[in-house]
């Protein structure tokens, strides 16, 4: 095929433009993700030659060559991996097919150090070139091809596609510096990027030995020998003594794409039936597509050193996906296919064991850097509280996890543990008490709330989506039961004295007659109306019993489209509330029903609901506002 001019896609343009203006101020990057990318392209190749080894062409020794040309003001990284035919560069280079691509570019701010931020974590790769380069010339031959292609672009809005020849396999980008850039020809410099950068890939990266130089200072010829300028072992591979903190922490950076430090992370040698090497780290942010469903990253496996894939799914529960790193399986065949990983035993193995080690790690850093944990928490609490439901036999430590906002705090800060709570509950009390609502602040003003400060006792106070299912999961903790305010009978007996449990009956005496009638009116609505203790300032509030599913949930359910029918609530009324105390007084009145109506419908709106009728609240209302001024 001829040579053609390709137009790239709108993404892209967009992403090229935000790149070189927000990423300047930290330009080498452009090294560490051509060297990841190269070296990725090695794994594959290393990958699929465990099936085809004449991918190799006879050249089984992978490496990463960079070298730099003075006069042509040049730097090129070439790799002998598994190249790419052309469909293959339309493919991938020129496109972002990405899911989360829409999500990541509203999430731009246009302040360039948080974008960068961005930027990073979305993996814009390849295109870091054109921080450096005004001109990218990238040539490649896939392994088992004749054929290779050259691609070429000024980063401006188009690139082109040729056929050529190229003797060897893998891919080579020559980068033609813009203006300006001419530190990176320069040895010293090249090296010191890579060592910082990619010290820790697998392969060795080569570059040509430095030229010696004569008595008088001139550079003599160099002599073309190339040497590896990192370690190039995997450093999962090496001793833990050997392996400095920036290390770990560069290595982060590299396995996750992220541009953060991680928050910590946990390395070691497991022995058994498995063996296997994990180094798993837990970020510091949530990516931007954590609650995507087809995510870009998550936990590298490798066998005996060679990168198998990564995977979303398989290693690492749904609840632990923020969860990065490297697990290498001494005993897993080379040549798994991903269908057979789906179904191996070992793998589960694998996985239990990982699980354990990094809720180990979130215990420790709970337990030994509590400002760390809040971080966490903030970030990947409602992650991590979907495995109540999901990881049955690690539930009890996930809830020892868990953290909440409280009656006992200020604001809406999420720090109470399940254990500060039993460790403040009162004299007496034998559940702990929550509230969900589908707003913090729903939830901190809910009428049902009002007995339980009025006697001091705490309530957690439950707004994220996911504590629904999270308290449907999680009924006990440490043999105390988990009560919602807005279930079934309180039992607050134990703080009832005997005054109180005399009103309380004669309340219910009294209003016999009028909880009979007030049943009647709102026939269809509510199941049963009943005398409250729960309240002291509002008239009125809703609950529904023990086994029903609450009131928010079915909202959550709803808004999400399922149909629910859910169950009636039962209707709860203050008896020393003057106005239902002026119900009461209307028991034979015309306004009955009103009244009835009235006091049903602002306790549905109290917790959040939406009436069934508003139009005919409002005219309720109205009529007994004007009925007032007689
Ligand atoms: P990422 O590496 O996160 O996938 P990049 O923008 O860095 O994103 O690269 C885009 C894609 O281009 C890669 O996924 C890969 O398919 C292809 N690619 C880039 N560089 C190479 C290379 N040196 N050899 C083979 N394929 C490559
Ligand atoms: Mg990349």
């Amino acid at each position: 095929m001829s040579k053609e001019t390709l137009g790239f896609q709108a993404e892209v343009k967009q992403l090229l433009q935000l790149m070189i203006h927000s990423l300047y101020s930290n330009k080498e990057i452009f090294l560490r993700e051509l060297i990841s990318n190269a070296s990725d392209a090695c794994d594959k190749l290393r990958f699929e030659a465990t099936q085809h080894a004449d991918l190799y062409e006879g050249d089984g020794e992978l490496n990463i060559r960079v070298s730099f040309d003075k006069d042509a003001r040049t730097v090129t990284i070439a790799d002998n991996g598994i190249g790419m035919r052309r469909d293959e560069v339309v493919a991938n280079i020129g496109t972002i097919a990405r899911s989360g691509t829409k999500e990541f570019f509203s999430q731009l701010t246009g302040d360039a150090a948080k974008d960068s931020h961005l930027i990073g974590q979305f993996g814009v790769g390849f295109y870091s070139a054109f921080i450096v380069a005004d001109k990218v010339t990238l040539t490649t031959r896939r392994a088992g091809e004749t054929h290779a292609t050259r691609w070429e672009s000024l980063g401006d809005g188009e690139y082109t596609l040729e056929d050529v020849e190229k003797a060897g396999r893998g891919t080579e980008i020559v980068l033609h510096l813009k203006e300006g850039e001419d530190e990176f020809l320069n040895d010293w410099r090249l090296r010191s990027v890579i060592t910082r950068y990619s010290d820790h890939i697998n392969l060795p990266i080569l570059m040509q030995k430095a030229a010696e130089h004569d008595d008088e200072g001139k550079a003599l010829p160099s002599s073309g020998e190339w040497e590896a300028v990192n370690q190039a072992n995997a450093l999962w591979t090496r001793s833990k003594s050997e392996i400095t903190d920036e290390q770990y922490k560069d290595f982060y950076k590299h396995v996750s794409h992220d541009w953060d430090e991680p928050l910590t992370w946990s390395h070691a040698r497991i022995e058994g039936r498995q063996e296997y090497t994990e180094l798993l780290y837990i970020p510091k942010r949530a990516p931007f597509d954590l609650y995507e469903r087809e995510r870009r990253h998550g936990v590298k496996l490798y066998v005996k050193r060679v990168f198998i894939m990564e995977d979303t799914e398989k290693l690492m529960p749904q609840y632990l996906r923020f969860v990065r790193g490297v697990i290498d399986s001494a005993n897993l065949p080379l040549n798994v296919s991903r269908e057979i990983l789906q179904q191996s035993r070992d793998v589960d193995a694998i996985r239990t064991g990982c699980v354990k080690k990094v809720l180990g790690l979130l215990e420790d850093l709970r337990d030994n850097r509590p400002d760390d944990y809040a971080v966490f928490w903030q970030e990947f609490g409602k992650v991590l509280k979907e495995g109540i439901g999901e990881d049955f036999a690690n539930k009890d430590r996930l809830a020892g996890l868990a953290r909440f906002a409280s009656t006992a705090n200020e604001g809406s800060e999420q720090n109470v543990s399940l254990a500060d709570y039993i460790g403040r509950m009162k004299e007496g009390q034998d559940a702990i008490y929550y509230i969900t609502a589908d707003t913090f602040a729903a939830a901190q003003h809910s009428p049902h709330l009002e007995v339980f400060k009025k006697k001091g006792i705490e309530v957690l106070l439950l707004s994220d989506r996911v504590d629904e299912w999270f308290t449907s999961s999680l009924t006990e903790f440490e043999g105390k039961k988990l009560q919602s305010v807005a279930k079934g009978e309180l039992k607050l007996d134990a703080f009832a004295d005997e005054a109180e449990k005399q009103q309380q009956e004669a309340a219910e005496t009294e209003f016999k007659t009028v909880l009979d009638k007030v049943k009647t009116t709102l026939d269809g609505q509510i199941k049963d109306v009943r005398v409250t203790t729960r309240l002291t300032d509002s008239p009125a509030c809703l609950v529904v019993e023990n086994h029903d599913m609450s009131a928010n949930l079915e909202r959550l359910l709803k808004s999400a489209g399922q149909d629910v029918g859910g169950a009636k609530p039962i209707l709860e009324l203050n008896p020393g509330h003057p106005l239902v105390q002026k119900l009461k007084s209307e028991l034979e009145g015309e306004r009955f029903g009103d009244w009835t109506h009235l006091l049903y419908d602002q306790a549905l709106l109290a917790e959040g609901g939406q009436l069934d009728d508003p139009a005919g609240f409002v005219k309720r209302l109205n009529g007994l506002m004007l009925a007032m001024q007689h």
